[in-house]
């Protein structure tokens, strides 16, 4: 269907046949998948999109990579939800938050990895790895279990417990470098130059980008074939951000949504916001930091898509903020407590950082907002831990029960002990 034969450079426009390539020889900028877009615009229709599957697949000519059936975890399609609730809260009537905590891993990376596991399938890979800060490790041991390749994950140490058992379950081969994320990616850079390994996020990475479009896909779609006015993103890699301007000129390019491309926002967390201070100080480079903060999976100091984040932010007339720690937790707790989605520290740094802007009269109460919550809580108990209400005790009697639960306030955070 859509399987791509070349690679451009974003940065200079150089082509080269598709490959487990990822930088451009003449001028190391990053690699792309190129598409077809008449032929794409002949395949695809609201139409198709409907009758296809309930996964990302279902906008197949606009991906790099087809489905391998054997392979698949079915990623994507989760639900769009009006939130309303939330919505009151921040004066926001047309709120939606795309669940994305209901893939198969639990995070919108299944989306990414589902492309990687065909990229290297095409190349004739046997070993799936990557560098990761706890998402991409699970997502990749689940698919390659899925495709029967042998999973190596690359971790930086200190990442949460539930992210590297979520990950080990499916047995794959788990190292745990001394050093930051940066530190593990650069060592994933040299591994892959000298061994024939499929590396997700590095020598897959432009088939493997190009599944952050299908949030963006999917959230049109569900909100009628339209485009939201505004859309709050998380940033690491500032990979998904980017994609997501890339998807809404995709369906524009092949005649299935018009309009104006949406204000596009990005989330960190202060501890590790090397793009919001880009931003802010008007910079197109993105001066690279040391992490420190609980939102690990947003916790990339060097991020590789950063300036070009910056960049898709002012062009469509974004803002790229910080929350604290402190914030992001709550941000945790607002939507758990109005919607019912229980989230991660990713996704509290979005929705921290959606408050943030609707307190500063980012959008009008009648706009479409779309906020990507990215992954979800279970894997991040230890950061909200501390700030939820203990279970009331009391004996199995009624008296116990009247006293202690009717007439105590319940609601006191009096901290939970793990
Ligand atoms: C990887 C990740 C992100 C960040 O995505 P980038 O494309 O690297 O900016 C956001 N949220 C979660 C849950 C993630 O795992
Ligand atoms: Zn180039």
């Amino acid at each position: 269907m859509a399987t791509v034969t070349q690679l451009r450079c974003r940065a200079c426009g150089a082509t080269y046949d598709a490959g487990p390539e990822y930088v451009c020889s003449e001028c190391f900028g990053p690699l792309e998948s190129v598409y077809d877009y008449e032929a794409a615009a002949g395949a695809i229709s609201r139409a198709s999109v409907a009758a296809g599957p309930t996964s990302i697949w279902r906008y197949g000519p606009l991906l790099p990579a087809d489905c391998v059936a054997d392979a698949d975890l079915g990623p994507g399609y989760t639900p769009l939800i009006h939130a309303r609730r939330i919505g009151a809260r921040l004066g926001l009537r047309n709120l939606y938050v795309k669940n994305d905590t209901v893939n198969p891993t639990w995070s919108f990376k299944d989306r990414l990895v589902a492309l990687a596991v065909a990229a290297a399938r095409r190349f004739g890979f046997e070993v799936l790895a990557c560098a990761s800060t706890g998402n991409l490790a699970g997502a990749v041991a689940a698919h390659a279990a899925r495709a029967g390749m042998r999973a190596v994950l690359f971790i930086p140490k200190g990442l949460e417990l539930s992210k590297v058992m979520t990950a080990a379950v499916y047995n794959p081969t788990i190292v745990e470098v001394e050093g930051t994320y940066d530190d593990v990616n650069r060592l994933c850079t040299e591994i892959a130059s000298e061994h024939p390994w499929a590396f997700a996020n590095i020598n897959m990475r432009p088939f493997y980008s190009e599944g952050c479009k299908t949030l963006a896909f999917e959230a049109c779609e569900q909100l009628g074939w339209r485009f939201p006015d505004h859309l709050v993103v998380p940033v690491a890699s500032g990979n998904l951000l980017v994609k997501s301007e890339k998807a809404f000129d995709e369906f524009r390019k092949v005649g299935l949504v018009q309009g104006r491309t949406p204000r596009i926002h990005g989330a960190q967390a202060e501890g590790c916001s090397p793009v919001a201070a880009a931003f802010r100080a008007g910079a197109d480079v993105v001066k690279p930091v040391r992490p420190n903060t609980v939102a690990k999976s947003l916790a990339i100091g060097n991020p590789a898509d950063g300036s070009f984040a910056v960049k898709t932010a002012r062009r469509t007339g974004g803002v790229i903020e910080s929350v604290t720690d402190a914030e992001l937790v709550e941000g945790i707790r607002l939507l758990a407590e109005t919607e019912g989605i229980f989230a991660e520290t990713a996704g509290g740094t979005t929705i921290a950082t959606l408050k943030k802007l609707a307190a500063a009269g980012t959008f009008g109460a009648d706009e479409t907002v779309v906020a990507f919550v990215t992954g979800a809580g279970l894997k991040t108990l230890d950061a909200v831990a501390a700030s939820l209400a203990e279970p009331v005790w009391i004996q199995p009697s009624l008296r116990d029960f009247e006293r202690g639960v009717l007439s105590a306030d319940r609601r006191t955070p009096v901290g939970w002990v793990t």
